[in-house]
């Protein structure tokens, strides 16, 4: 694995089976599900914790829209970095994470064989269209503000929330996951991100309305803190509807409407120049000047004992 290049989904998954062979104390590696083409749908859980299950934990996910490729580099970067530097070992004493480097892996394949901008999943929900807008497929506000219901459109929000076999799974195995938890009366997940790009922005519930959670200063005082960390990118911070637009049935907003607290949307670089189209030398630096801002939030999930 290198990040010098965009790698296919092969690739990826290659490098995360050598991980969890390799590094089996601490990595283990989960297949939640299966994608509409019959793909595995893997989640990297990374912990040196002796039980993890009763620690707090972050959710990181990537490749939710198969055209934005910086999100699975700059999610297997963030693995590479907790699980090969030993530096980073603190990071995983008091926190598990679980990333999902790509959770639409119909679509980015199909955007490395036929077509560079596809945007969805592929599932066949109408004769002349293919595929699902993931980020307006999950189950809160589904089918509101910002959400086509024209199957063709590249936010189609699909037949039903959950309609999409990725977004069924993720739900599923983040939910499972807290409801296990619960009965210990502690709410495992703390910090939920959804890697996007293009336009530096980091971007805080509600997304299908302008409206903002009770606790959205905390929210946005976190989110402050981690957007100082970038150095060579500049990052805006400010609620999902007012900074872009209004979009109903994302995976952020419904990760806020079950209890998780600081929920965002990160769009990634750059800021037009390229846009989804990233030359790969732009790989590396966006990924190591993300890290450090992610670290701000991993150090705030793993302080959160309830
Ligand atoms: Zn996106």
């Amino acid at each position: 694995m290198d990040w010098t290049s965009f790698h296919r989904l092969s690739d990826i998954y290659s490098y995360l089976t050598y991980l969890a062979d390799n590094f089996p104390d601490i990595v283990k590696l989960i297949n939640i599900g299966w994608s509409y083409e019959s793909r595995p749908l893997y989640v990297v859980r990374i912990s040196s914790a002796s039980s993890p299950d009763t620690m707090p934990a972050i959710w990181i996910d990537g490749g939710i829209h198969a055209r934005e490729w910086i999100t699975p580099a700059v999610a297997t970067y963030a693995i590479q970095q907790l699980v090969e530097v030993a530096g980073n070992a603190e990071l995983t004493t008091n926190l598990v994470w679980y990333i999902m480097p790509v959770m639409s892996p119909d679509g980015y394949e199909f955007t490395h064989t036929r077509n560079r901008l596809w945007r969805k999943s592929r599932s066949k929900a109408a004769l002349f269209c293919r595929g699902v807008d993931h980020n307006r497929n999950f189950g809160y506000k589904w089918g509101g503000l910002g959400a086509s219901r024209n199957p063709c459109a590249e936010t189609f929000r699909g037949s039903a929330a959950f309609s999409e076999q990725e977004t069924a799974a993720v739900s599923k195995f983040i939910q499972d996951k807290s409801t296990k938890i619960k009965l210990l009366l502690f709410k495992k997940f703390k910090v939920f991100i959804s890697l996007h790009s293009y336009g530096q922005y980091i971007i805080l519930p509600w997304a299908y309305k302008a409206l903002y959670p009770p606790d959205y200063d905390e929210m946005l005082a976190l989110a402050k803190n981690a957007a100082l960390k970038f150095v060579r990118f500049k990052y805006s911070v400010g609620n999902t509807a007012e900074l872009l637009y209004p979009s109903s049935g994302s995976s952020a907003d419904w990760a806020k409407s079950i209890g998780i607290k600081y929920t965002y949307g990160v769009e990634l670089g750059d800021t037009g120049t390229y846009g989804f189209v990233l030359p790969p030398s732009q790989i590396l630096p966006i990924c190591e000047d993300f890290f450090p801002a992610l670290k701000v939030f991993a150090d705030k999930a793993a302080t959160m004992t309830r």
